[in-house]
């Protein structure tokens, strides 16, 4: 256990009089000591948001990552395939997750074996990976995308097909875009399937004045009762610049709180409680706080899946 003076934990278990003021203290002081940063993504809780140095999607933190010149350590407040990619990015840190057990299901549905074989079957079909996948996928892949730069990526190649993972909602939604064919994977968010039409026409007729922003995680039936199908960067980009005064938010209930945070004369209505991914609310202030404490939990990506991941992610950032 990392020594750090009057805190009052002890092995990492908090006592029943630990507050959450406390806890704040604590970490504040751990991250000065630690030379530590840490990063939220926009759908962590909101006190895990509020206690993090940057807030943002997961491409935007693990270029942050990147680019951060002082912190030795980052914890990384997300699901692993995003502290795996700012690992990628930031090789020479110690990048940390506070629980090791937040995962993406949607980027558990391919594996790089199951991937192999459909490039077999379409051996001139160069292979286009959503940034959620873990780093062994990437590494099957000649570019990834986000889910605000895809049409793009998938322009750059200049395909007649491109084979798309995991995410089929996304892949769909560049498909109305371009006229490249797109193998999709059959993957999904299940979060975002949640969500259905019918939570959006109610909440259009609570809220009649509201724009309605959609992820294009969503199916194709929601996508097509949105006014804006935009990234989670894109959310806020539209909360700040549209002359609207209220939106419905049909993503993870997390980006509440940053639209609220940095909106607040505008109205936010969430699309529907179920839109809530557990796995990213398994990241709590005690566990940044262990994290800290014990430098745990390291993110380690094997050399030879890093160098060929790498490369898919800096050839998808030289032509966004
Ligand atoms: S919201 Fe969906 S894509 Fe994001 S971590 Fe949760 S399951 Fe994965």
């Amino acid at each position: 256990m990392f020594p750090h003076g009057k805190s009052v934990y002890n092995g990492g278990m908090p006592t029943p009089t630990d507050s959450t003021a406390q806890l704040i203290a604590d970490i504040n002081r751990l991250r000065e000591e630690r030379h530590a940063v840490i990063l939220a993504h926009n759908y962590q809780d909101p006190e895990v948001q509020d206690i993090a140095d940057y807030v943002g999607d997961s491409l935007e933190l693990s270029i942050k990552s990147a680019n951060l010149p002082e912190p030795e350590v980052i914890v990384f407040c997300g699901v692993d395939f995003m502290a795996e990619t700012a690992k990628l990015l930031a090789p020479e840190k110690l990048v940390l997750i506070p629980d090791p057990e937040a995962g993406c299901p949607m980027a558990d549905m391919v594996t790089p074996e199951a991937l192999r074989q459909l490039k077999a079957e379409h051996p001139v079909a160069p292979v286009v990976c959503y940034v959620n996948s873990s780093a062994a996928v990437k590494a099957e892949c000649d570019i990834t995308c986000t889910s605000a730069n895809a049409v793009q990526v998938v322009n750059s190649l200049q395909a007649d097909e491109v084979i798309f993972v995991p995410d089929q909602c996304l892949g769909a939604w560049v498909q109305r875009h371009i006229s490249t064919r797109m193998i999709l994977w059959p993957g999904f968010c299940p979060t975002h399937n949640l969500i259905l039409p019918d939570h959006i026409r109610s909440q259009r007729l609570a809220h009649p004045q509201a724009e309605v922003m959609v992820h294009p995680e969503c199916t194709a039936a929601v996508i097509d009762l949105a006014d804006h199908v935009v990234s989670t960067g894109g959310m806020v980009r539209v909360a700040r610049e549209s002359a609207a005064q209220e939106f419905i938010v049909a993503t993870e209930e997390g980006m509440l709180h940053r639209l609220r945070k940095e909106n607040p004369e505008k109205g936010f209505y969430h699309v529907a409680p179920v839109a809530m991914c557990p796995n990213m609310k398994k990241n709590t202030l005690e566990k940044i706080l262990w994290s800290l404490q014990d430098l745990h939990y390291a993110v380690e990506v094997p050399a030879e899946v890093a160098d060929r991941a790498r490369r898919a992610i800096q050839r998808m950032i030289s032509v966004s």
